[in-house]
């Protein structure tokens, strides 16, 4: 992609791919593959929020926690830009990687899993500071714990005393507590009420503008992806199908899928619109035996004969350079967006 080269990339994939093996039988011979992620190439800048979103299982969670090394890439390359050079993440040495855990990190879905509950809050937190030997542990804990609203007086209570937005608060400030400058968000409102996500969701923004991180923000709820996000990828079975500036792909989607997600956002469309709604029918494939093709083609209302033989590939669209889509058609078809509110008023008026 054009912007790969940009001097405000911070991360870049190419080909990226994560595969898990489908094992069978007493001697457990490999017999296929998952392809959870299957050869992605994405550009994030520095400071933005790129949104991905997509079904449940189609590969969000495996790309985000690949991009940082929580597992292993089968193959392909993630550069991340460190002192004016772009170095590969997935080619680094385990002592190298251990000290660019203080530069990426991440903010789990789950609030009540992912924070040890034998620990007290100033131990949860600290923890990272502990790993990398940092100093003047106490005062950076009290610092980070009203860094997201909490008050230090909660240094020694224990997780299961807390409501389930306050424990996602303690799991944001362990993971800003090495100073980060990237953070894979993911679904880290999903398992909270709505009016909580919107106090979680004014957080992330307040912290992003005050620490000058950059966020890759996953979620399957497309209302929450455009409070928060810059840019926004589409992604279905594996691949990016659309990526683009958000407003232009919520207001004009060029990929059918992405018209499909948009129309199932009954929040943005006028009433009688939202009769006429398209709807996605069938559940997303299996990443173990993707369709020919177009991954897209059974469920798309759109598909012709070439959709079926051959994979379409993502290409920039629309002229200036900005929007990416992997469609046959995606010049000629004219498809329905949706008008989200202004991202200030729509926090007030869709999540409270
Ligand atoms: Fe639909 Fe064909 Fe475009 Fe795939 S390539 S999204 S099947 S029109």
């Amino acid at each position: 992609m054009p912007e790969s080269t940009a001097a405000s990339t911070l991360l870049e994939t190419q080909d990226l791919r994560t595969w898990f093996p489908v094992k069978r039988g007493f001697l457990q011979r490999v017999v296929g593959q998952i392809k959870a992620v299957d050869g992605v190439d994405l550009a994030i800048r520095r400071g933005e929020t790129l949104g991905l979103v997509g079904e449940s299982g189609c590969g969000k969670s495996t790309l985000g926690r690949t991009l940082i090394r929580l597992e292993r890439a089968t193959g392909g390359s993630v550069r991340y830009r460190t002192d004016g050079s772009m170095i590969d993440l997935l080619a680094l040495p385990r002592q190298r990687m251990f000290a660019m855990r203080r530069r990426v990190q991440i903010i789990f879905q789950d609030p009540f899993s992912s924070l040890n509950p034998r620990l007290p809050v100033g131990e949860v937190v600290g923890e990272y500071l502990l790993i990398h030997k940092l100093p003047n542990r106490q005062q950076r804990i009290e610092a980070l714990l009203r860094s997201v609203g909490l008050s230090s007086d909660y240094l020694y209570r224990y997780p299961h005393e807390f409501s389930g937005g306050q424990r996602q608060r303690i799991g944001i400030a362990r993971a800003l507590s090495l100073e980060p400058e990237f953070v894979v968000c993911d679904e880290p409102v999903s398992a909270l009420d709505v009016s909580v996500q919107a106090q979680i969701i004014r957080l992330l923004r307040n912290l992003q503008r005050e620490m000058g991180l950059t966020f890759l923000f996953i979620s399957h709820d497309l209302t929450v992806v455009h409070h928060l996000s810059d840019r926004v990828a589409v992604m279905y079975v594996g691949k990016l199908v659309e990526y683009g500036p958000a407003d232009s792909l919520y207001r004009r989607p060029r990929h059918p899928y992405s018209e499909a997600l948009l129309a199932a956002i009954p929040r943005y469309r006028p009433a009688a619109a939202a009769q006429e709604r398209v709807l996605l029918e069938g559940d997303v494939p299996s990443p173990a035996n993707p369709a020919p093709g177009c991954r897209f083609h059974p469920r798309c209302r759109y598909a012709e004969s070439i959709c079926r033989r051959e994979d379409p590939p993502l290409v920039p669209t629309g002229g200036d350079g900005t929007h990416y889509v992997a469609c046959h058609f995606a010049e000629q078809l004219r498809l329905d967006g949706v008008t989200p509110p202004q991202t200030g008023a729509a926090t007030k008026e869709t999540m409270k």
